[in-house]
């Protein structure tokens, strides 16, 4: 199976950066980033300590159902490139352990893909699905 890994949606980026609103109906909070773990999920590069952020919950689905977890995430303040590729960022490899779940094409958790594996080894164990 082919992976592609992608960031989130630029237009929806762009419109929270421009106040847009997030899954809970609240303007993003802009801070610093402070340490080294702090992933944007648009270009899924780290954010650098003392760089603004902003920390915003997000939603990946499009509409309601019992698994549409909604989640706290990061975003550069700044513009950056989303995030295509059929390989991980190399800092993924520092997860240990990375926890892997599946979702089917009706946005359910798929239970049978639920892994704890190396975050060097996260592509291939996606693959088998
Ligand atoms: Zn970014």
């Amino acid at each position: 199976m082919e992976i592609i890994l992608r960031g989130i949606d630029t237009e929806y980026v762009e419109a929270i950066r421009d106040g847009g609103l997030d899954a809970n109906g609240q303007v993003a909070v802009r801070q610093l980033a402070v340490g080294t773990a702090n992933p944007c999920r648009h270009c899924l590069d780290l954010i650098a300590e003392g760089e603004q952020k902003l920390v915003l919950a997000y939603c990946p689905f499009t509409r309601i159902h019992p698994y549409a977890e909604v989640g706290p995430i990061f975003l550069h303040a700044k513009n950056c490139e989303r995030y295509e590729s059929d390989k991980l960022p190399g800092w993924f490899a520092f997860f240990q352990p990375a926890l892997m779940r599946g979702y089917g094409l009706d946005d359910w958790i798929r239970y049978e893909t639920g892994s704890v594996v190396p975050g060097d080894e996260l592509t291939v164990v996606a693959s088998k699905f």
